[in-house]
Protein backbone atom coordinates (compact mmCIF):
# COMPACT_ATOMS: atom_id res chain seq x y z
CA UNK A 1 0.00 0.00 0.00
CA UNK A 2 1.34 3.41 -0.94
CA UNK A 3 1.59 5.89 1.70
CA UNK A 4 3.96 7.94 3.74
CA UNK A 5 7.37 6.49 4.00
CA UNK A 6 8.34 5.48 7.63
CA UNK A 7 11.66 7.77 8.62
CA UNK A 8 13.40 4.59 10.74
CA UNK A 9 17.06 6.66 11.04
CA UNK A 10 18.18 9.90 12.72
CA UNK A 11 19.61 12.72 10.53
CA UNK A 12 23.02 11.35 8.52
CA UNK A 13 25.83 13.76 8.03
CA UNK A 14 26.20 12.21 4.84
CA UNK A 15 24.49 9.61 2.79
CA UNK A 16 26.16 8.70 -0.09
CA UNK A 17 23.67 7.12 -2.87
CA UNK A 18 25.54 4.00 -5.26
CA UNK A 19 28.23 1.62 -4.26
CA UNK A 20 30.48 1.50 -7.68
CA UNK A 21 33.42 2.48 -7.16
CA UNK A 22 32.86 6.44 -7.12
CA UNK A 23 30.25 5.35 -3.67
CA UNK A 24 33.16 3.40 -2.02
CA UNK A 25 36.01 5.96 -2.74
CA UNK A 26 33.64 8.38 -1.13
CA UNK A 27 32.96 6.70 2.03
CA UNK A 28 36.16 5.31 2.66
CA UNK A 29 37.23 9.26 2.66
CA UNK A 30 34.15 9.97 4.53
CA UNK A 31 34.59 7.18 6.86
CA UNK A 32 38.21 7.85 7.28
CA UNK A 33 37.12 11.60 8.05
CA UNK A 34 35.15 10.28 11.14
CA UNK A 35 31.55 11.21 8.96
CA UNK A 36 29.81 7.96 9.65
CA UNK A 37 28.80 7.89 5.80
CA UNK A 38 25.66 5.81 5.07
CA UNK A 39 26.34 3.99 1.72
CA UNK A 40 22.81 3.53 0.08
CA UNK A 41 24.15 0.24 -2.64
CA UNK A 42 21.33 1.05 -5.36
CA UNK A 43 19.99 -1.44 -7.79
CA UNK A 44 23.00 -2.86 -8.81
CA UNK A 45 25.83 -3.25 -5.96
CA UNK A 46 29.00 -2.64 -6.68
CA UNK A 47 28.57 -1.43 -10.46
CA UNK A 48 29.66 -1.56 -13.58
CA UNK A 49 33.28 -3.06 -12.32
CA UNK A 50 31.24 -6.15 -11.52
CA UNK A 51 30.20 -6.45 -14.94
CA UNK A 52 33.70 -6.92 -16.15
CA UNK A 53 36.62 -8.81 -16.36
CA UNK A 54 39.97 -7.67 -15.63
CA UNK A 55 41.42 -3.65 -15.52
CA UNK A 56 44.31 -3.33 -16.71
CA UNK A 57 44.69 0.16 -16.16
CA UNK A 58 44.06 1.08 -12.47
CA UNK A 59 47.23 2.26 -11.14
CA UNK A 60 48.93 -0.44 -8.55
CA UNK A 61 47.92 -3.29 -10.00
CA UNK A 62 50.48 -4.42 -12.66
CA UNK A 63 49.30 -7.98 -13.55
CA UNK A 64 45.43 -6.11 -13.78
CA UNK A 65 42.83 -6.72 -11.16
CA UNK A 66 39.53 -8.59 -11.52
CA UNK A 67 36.95 -5.71 -11.56
CA UNK A 68 34.68 -7.41 -8.87
CA UNK A 69 37.90 -7.86 -6.67
CA UNK A 70 38.59 -4.25 -6.78
CA UNK A 71 35.27 -3.36 -5.49
CA UNK A 72 35.17 -5.77 -2.83
CA UNK A 73 38.18 -4.56 -1.55
CA UNK A 74 36.87 -1.24 -1.73
CA UNK A 75 33.83 -2.30 0.45
CA UNK A 76 36.10 -3.79 2.65
CA UNK A 77 38.26 -0.51 3.36
CA UNK A 78 35.08 1.54 3.58
CA UNK A 79 33.85 -0.76 6.20
CA UNK A 80 37.08 -1.02 8.09
CA UNK A 81 36.69 3.34 8.63
CA UNK A 82 32.80 2.86 9.77
CA UNK A 83 30.59 3.12 6.80
CA UNK A 84 27.28 1.90 6.70
CA UNK A 85 25.83 0.20 3.74
CA UNK A 86 22.71 -0.80 3.43
CA UNK A 87 19.95 -2.85 0.65
CA UNK A 88 18.01 0.04 -1.08
CA UNK A 89 16.87 2.21 -4.57
CA UNK A 90 16.58 6.04 -3.89
CA UNK A 91 12.91 6.37 -5.35
CA UNK A 92 12.73 10.33 -4.73
CA UNK A 93 14.71 13.29 -3.24
CA UNK A 94 13.32 16.19 -1.42
CA UNK A 95 16.12 18.68 -1.89
CA UNK A 96 14.27 21.66 -1.19
CA UNK A 97 14.06 21.59 2.60
CA UNK A 98 16.62 20.52 5.11
CA UNK A 99 17.56 17.56 6.11
CA UNK A 100 17.60 16.46 2.44
CA UNK A 101 14.65 13.07 2.45
CA UNK A 102 15.12 9.96 0.38
CA UNK A 103 12.73 8.27 -0.69
CA UNK A 104 13.57 4.05 -0.56
CA UNK A 105 11.75 1.56 -2.62
CA UNK A 106 10.82 -0.20 0.41
CA UNK A 107 9.28 2.55 1.77
CA UNK A 108 11.76 3.40 3.98
CA UNK A 109 13.12 7.40 4.12
CA UNK A 110 16.30 8.26 4.89
CA UNK A 111 16.96 12.11 6.19
CA UNK A 112 21.12 13.77 5.51
CA UNK A 113 22.37 17.02 5.90
CA UNK A 114 24.28 15.97 2.92
CA UNK A 115 24.26 13.72 -0.34
CA UNK A 116 26.98 12.40 -2.77
CA UNK A 117 24.96 11.34 -5.63
CA UNK A 118 27.33 8.23 -7.32
CA UNK A 119 24.05 6.62 -9.29
CA UNK A 120 26.80 5.80 -12.06
CA UNK A 121 25.37 5.06 -15.52
CA UNK A 122 23.50 1.75 -16.98
CA UNK A 123 23.83 -0.26 -20.13
CA UNK A 124 22.49 1.84 -22.87
CA UNK A 125 19.25 -0.02 -24.56
CA UNK A 126 19.71 0.30 -28.84
CA UNK A 127 15.98 0.55 -29.19
CA UNK A 128 15.67 -2.66 -31.49
CA UNK A 129 11.76 -4.46 -32.06
CA UNK A 130 11.96 -6.65 -29.55
CA UNK A 131 14.27 -6.03 -27.25
CA UNK A 132 11.82 -5.44 -24.27
CA UNK A 133 10.41 -8.85 -23.95
CA UNK A 134 13.97 -10.80 -25.11
CA UNK A 135 16.22 -8.44 -22.63
CA UNK A 136 17.44 -11.50 -20.33
CA UNK A 137 16.39 -14.06 -22.71
CA UNK A 138 18.97 -14.37 -25.17
CA UNK A 139 19.67 -10.19 -24.93
CA UNK A 140 22.27 -9.33 -22.59
CA UNK A 141 24.07 -6.15 -21.67
CA UNK A 142 27.23 -8.09 -19.59
CA UNK A 143 29.48 -10.66 -21.54
CA UNK A 144 31.13 -11.76 -18.10
CA UNK A 145 27.54 -12.65 -16.66
CA UNK A 146 25.88 -14.44 -19.58
CA UNK A 147 28.87 -15.50 -21.88
CA UNK A 148 29.45 -18.93 -20.58
CA UNK A 149 25.62 -19.92 -21.80
CA UNK A 150 26.65 -19.30 -25.71
CA UNK A 151 29.44 -22.19 -25.71
CA UNK A 152 29.83 -23.07 -29.05
CA UNK A 153 26.87 -20.33 -30.40
CA UNK A 154 26.89 -17.62 -32.46
CA UNK A 155 26.57 -14.19 -30.74
CA UNK A 156 26.26 -10.67 -32.10
CA UNK A 157 27.87 -7.53 -29.96
CA UNK A 158 26.60 -3.92 -30.65
CA UNK A 159 28.66 -1.38 -29.97
CA UNK A 160 32.31 -0.13 -31.48
CA UNK A 161 33.58 1.08 -27.95
CA UNK A 162 36.16 -0.93 -25.62
CA UNK A 163 33.19 -2.24 -24.45
CA UNK A 164 32.57 -3.91 -27.09
CA UNK A 165 35.90 -5.25 -28.04
CA UNK A 166 36.35 -6.83 -24.51
CA UNK A 167 32.30 -7.81 -24.63
CA UNK A 168 33.40 -9.32 -27.87
CA UNK A 169 37.05 -10.74 -26.65
CA UNK A 170 35.32 -12.12 -23.22
CA UNK A 171 32.78 -14.16 -25.63
CA UNK A 172 35.44 -15.80 -28.59
CA UNK A 173 36.16 -18.05 -25.07
CA UNK A 174 33.08 -19.40 -25.52
CA UNK A 175 31.18 -18.52 -29.03
CA UNK A 176 31.78 -20.46 -32.17
CA UNK A 177 31.86 -17.26 -33.59
CA UNK A 178 31.31 -13.46 -32.31
CA UNK A 179 30.32 -10.42 -35.08
CA UNK A 180 30.77 -6.56 -33.94
CA UNK A 181 27.97 -5.06 -35.39
CA UNK A 182 29.24 -1.38 -35.85
CA UNK A 183 26.93 1.77 -36.95
CA UNK A 184 30.23 3.42 -38.40
CA UNK A 185 32.92 2.11 -40.46
CA UNK A 186 35.84 3.20 -37.59
CA UNK A 187 36.15 2.14 -34.12
CA UNK A 188 36.05 3.97 -31.01
CA UNK A 189 38.24 1.54 -28.99
CA UNK A 190 41.63 2.31 -27.99
CA UNK A 191 43.74 0.85 -30.27
CA UNK A 192 45.38 -1.67 -27.81
CA UNK A 193 41.40 -2.97 -27.27
CA UNK A 194 40.91 -2.81 -31.39
CA UNK A 195 44.05 -4.64 -32.09
CA UNK A 196 43.28 -7.73 -29.97
CA UNK A 197 39.81 -7.95 -31.38
CA UNK A 198 40.70 -7.36 -35.17
CA UNK A 199 43.91 -10.07 -34.40
CA UNK A 200 41.24 -12.57 -32.83
CA UNK A 201 40.10 -15.55 -35.46
CA UNK A 202 36.53 -15.87 -33.92
CA UNK A 203 35.77 -12.22 -34.31
CA UNK A 204 34.76 -10.50 -37.64
CA UNK A 205 33.35 -6.98 -37.69
CA UNK A 206 29.75 -6.08 -40.05
CA UNK A 207 30.58 -2.04 -40.71
CA UNK A 208 28.17 0.56 -40.86
CA UNK A 209 25.45 -1.80 -39.75
CA UNK A 210 22.56 -1.31 -36.40
CA UNK A 211 20.19 -4.04 -35.12
CA UNK A 212 16.45 -3.24 -36.31
CA UNK A 213 14.91 -6.10 -34.56
CA UNK A 214 15.52 -9.26 -32.60
CA UNK A 215 13.84 -12.50 -33.83
CA UNK A 216 12.71 -15.23 -30.72
CA UNK A 217 11.04 -15.73 -28.12
CA UNK A 218 11.40 -15.93 -24.11
CA UNK A 219 10.81 -19.96 -24.94
CA UNK A 220 12.85 -20.19 -27.57
CA UNK A 221 15.65 -17.50 -26.32
CA UNK A 222 17.34 -15.05 -29.36
CA UNK A 223 17.04 -16.71 -32.81
CA UNK A 224 17.79 -14.33 -35.22
CA UNK A 225 18.43 -10.62 -35.87
CA UNK A 226 17.39 -8.06 -38.52
CA UNK A 227 20.55 -5.78 -39.31
CA UNK A 228 20.44 -2.68 -41.46
CA UNK A 229 23.31 -1.33 -42.94
CA UNK A 230 24.12 2.05 -45.39
CA UNK A 231 27.35 2.76 -46.83
CA UNK A 232 27.81 5.98 -45.33
CA UNK A 233 26.76 4.48 -41.51
CA UNK A 234 23.96 5.44 -39.45
CA UNK A 235 22.12 3.37 -41.07
CA UNK A 236 18.36 3.87 -38.67
CA UNK A 237 19.11 7.63 -39.02
CA UNK A 238 19.08 7.19 -42.82
CA UNK A 239 15.46 5.17 -42.50
CA UNK A 240 14.31 8.07 -40.41
CA UNK A 241 15.44 10.49 -43.00
CA UNK A 242 13.43 8.18 -45.71
CA UNK A 243 16.51 6.35 -47.69
CA UNK A 244 17.08 2.91 -48.87
CA UNK A 245 19.03 0.78 -46.29
CA UNK A 246 20.19 -2.73 -47.18
CA UNK A 247 18.43 -5.19 -45.07
CA UNK A 248 19.33 -9.20 -43.76
CA UNK A 249 17.79 -11.42 -41.24
CA UNK A 250 21.04 -13.22 -39.79
CA UNK A 251 20.49 -16.32 -37.73
CA UNK A 252 22.17 -15.69 -33.95
CA UNK A 253 21.79 -17.14 -30.70
CA UNK A 254 22.88 -14.63 -28.62
CA UNK A 255 22.98 -10.69 -28.53
CA UNK A 256 25.37 -8.41 -26.56
CA UNK A 257 24.89 -4.77 -26.29
CA UNK A 258 27.99 -2.72 -25.93
CA UNK A 259 26.48 0.43 -27.14
CA UNK A 260 27.60 2.57 -24.06
CA UNK A 261 25.61 3.93 -20.95
CA UNK A 262 23.77 6.39 -19.67
CA UNK A 263 23.55 8.04 -16.44
CA UNK A 264 21.13 7.12 -13.63
CA UNK A 265 19.72 10.20 -12.55
CA UNK A 266 16.28 9.51 -13.26
CA UNK A 267 15.63 10.24 -9.08
CA UNK A 268 16.46 13.83 -9.45
CA UNK A 269 13.21 14.49 -11.87
CA UNK A 270 12.17 17.76 -10.72
CA UNK A 271 13.95 18.22 -7.61
CA UNK A 272 16.80 21.63 -8.13
CA UNK A 273 19.64 19.48 -8.55
CA UNK A 274 20.48 20.84 -12.86
CA UNK A 275 21.06 18.13 -14.94
CA UNK A 276 22.65 18.25 -18.61
CA UNK A 277 21.34 17.26 -21.72
CA UNK A 278 22.96 13.74 -22.23
CA UNK A 279 21.68 13.18 -18.22
CA UNK A 280 24.92 13.99 -16.15
CA UNK A 281 24.19 15.98 -12.92
CA UNK A 282 25.97 19.17 -13.60
CA UNK A 283 28.64 20.45 -11.35
CA UNK A 284 29.71 23.66 -10.70
CA UNK A 285 32.18 25.22 -12.78
CA UNK A 286 35.88 25.05 -11.53
CA UNK A 287 37.65 21.60 -9.59
CA UNK A 288 34.34 21.01 -7.55
CA UNK A 289 31.98 18.14 -7.36
CA UNK A 290 29.36 20.49 -5.88
CA UNK A 291 26.35 20.78 -7.68
CA UNK A 292 23.69 23.38 -7.94
CA UNK A 293 22.17 22.36 -4.86
CA UNK A 294 24.11 23.53 -1.28
CA UNK A 295 24.95 20.35 0.84
CA UNK A 296 24.79 17.97 -2.72
CA UNK A 297 27.61 16.46 -4.67
CA UNK A 298 28.51 14.57 -7.29
CA UNK A 299 30.64 11.57 -8.22
CA UNK A 300 32.30 9.04 -10.81
CA UNK A 301 29.89 8.28 -14.03
CA UNK A 302 27.05 10.18 -13.27
CA UNK A 303 28.75 13.55 -13.45
CA UNK A 304 31.31 12.45 -16.44
CA UNK A 305 30.79 12.60 -19.84
CA UNK A 306 34.26 12.33 -21.10
CA UNK A 307 36.68 9.76 -18.92
CA UNK A 308 34.47 7.08 -17.64
CA UNK A 309 37.42 5.00 -16.02
CA UNK A 310 37.88 3.51 -13.23
CA UNK A 311 40.22 5.65 -11.74
CA UNK A 312 38.79 8.74 -12.77
CA UNK A 313 36.07 7.62 -11.05
CA UNK A 314 37.80 6.61 -7.67
CA UNK A 315 39.33 10.25 -7.98
CA UNK A 316 35.85 11.92 -8.06
CA UNK A 317 34.94 9.77 -5.15
CA UNK A 318 37.50 11.12 -2.85
CA UNK A 319 36.88 14.30 -4.35
CA UNK A 320 32.88 14.64 -3.45
CA UNK A 321 33.83 13.07 0.17
CA UNK A 322 36.49 16.29 0.51
CA UNK A 323 33.60 18.92 -1.18
CA UNK A 324 31.18 17.39 1.44
CA UNK A 325 33.34 17.19 4.66
CA UNK A 326 34.53 20.95 3.92
CA UNK A 327 30.90 21.58 3.57
CA UNK A 328 30.12 20.15 6.91
CA UNK A 329 32.12 21.37 8.61
CA UNK A 330 31.61 25.04 7.61
CA UNK A 331 27.70 24.55 7.93
CA UNK A 332 28.66 23.33 11.80
CA UNK A 333 30.76 26.05 12.43
CA UNK A 334 27.57 28.47 10.81
CA UNK A 335 25.64 26.53 13.55
CA UNK A 336 27.79 26.64 16.38
CA UNK A 337 27.82 30.45 18.01
CA UNK A 338 31.30 31.16 18.32
CA UNK A 339 32.56 32.31 22.04
CA UNK A 340 33.26 36.08 21.89
CA UNK A 341 37.01 36.76 22.48
CA UNK A 342 36.86 37.82 26.29
CA UNK A 343 34.02 36.40 26.88
CA UNK A 344 33.50 35.65 30.46
CA UNK A 345 33.95 30.95 31.88
P1 LIG B 1 31.50 4.28 -25.57
O1 LIG B 1 30.56 5.41 -25.40
O2 LIG B 1 32.96 4.52 -25.64
O3 LIG B 1 31.10 3.47 -26.89
C1 LIG B 1 29.79 3.16 -27.17
C2 LIG B 1 29.72 2.57 -28.56
O4 LIG B 1 28.38 2.19 -28.83
C3 LIG B 1 30.17 3.52 -29.64
O5 LIG B 1 30.94 2.86 -30.60
C4 LIG B 1 28.85 4.01 -30.22
O6 LIG B 1 28.93 4.29 -31.60
C5 LIG B 1 27.94 2.81 -30.02
N1 LIG B 1 26.54 3.21 -29.85
C6 LIG B 1 26.05 4.18 -29.02
N2 LIG B 1 24.72 4.24 -29.13
C7 LIG B 1 24.36 3.31 -30.04
C8 LIG B 1 23.12 2.90 -30.59
N3 LIG B 1 21.97 3.46 -30.19
N4 LIG B 1 23.13 1.92 -31.52
C9 LIG B 1 24.29 1.35 -31.90
N5 LIG B 1 25.50 1.68 -31.43
C10 LIG B 1 25.52 2.66 -30.50
O7 LIG B 1 31.13 3.25 -24.39
P2 LIG B 1 31.95 2.03 -23.78
O8 LIG B 1 31.04 1.40 -22.82
O9 LIG B 1 32.55 1.20 -24.83
O10 LIG B 1 33.16 2.71 -22.99
C11 LIG B 1 32.88 3.68 -21.98
C12 LIG B 1 34.19 4.12 -21.33
O11 LIG B 1 34.76 3.05 -20.59
C13 LIG B 1 35.22 4.57 -22.36
O12 LIG B 1 35.91 5.65 -21.83
C14 LIG B 1 36.13 3.37 -22.47
O13 LIG B 1 37.45 3.73 -22.82
C15 LIG B 1 36.06 2.78 -21.07
N6 LIG B 1 36.30 1.34 -21.09
C16 LIG B 1 37.59 0.89 -20.98
C17 LIG B 1 37.88 -0.44 -21.02
C18 LIG B 1 39.29 -0.89 -20.94
O14 LIG B 1 40.19 -0.07 -21.00
N7 LIG B 1 39.54 -2.17 -20.79
C19 LIG B 1 36.81 -1.45 -21.16
C20 LIG B 1 35.48 -0.89 -21.30
C21 LIG B 1 35.27 0.45 -21.27
P3 LIG B 1 29.76 5.55 -32.15
O15 LIG B 1 31.20 5.17 -32.02
O16 LIG B 1 29.29 5.69 -33.54
O17 LIG B 1 29.38 6.70 -31.27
Amino acid sequence: MAGTPTTTRPVHDLVIVGSGIAGLSAAVYAARADFDPLVIEGPEPGGQLTLTTDVENYLGFPEGVGGTELIMRGRDQAERFGAEFVHGVVEGVTLETRPFELRLSDGEAVRTHALIVATGASARWVGAENEDSLMGYGISTCATCDGAFHRGDDVLVIGGGDSAMEEALFLAKFADSVTVVHRRDELRASEVMVERARNHEDITFHWNAELLAVHGSREAGVTGATLVSHPNGYPKARIDDGLEVEREVVDTDGIFYAAGHVPNTDFLEGTPVDVTLSGHVETLEGTTTETTVEGVFGAGDVIDPNYRQAITSAGTGSMAALDAEGWLDRRSERATPSVAAGADD
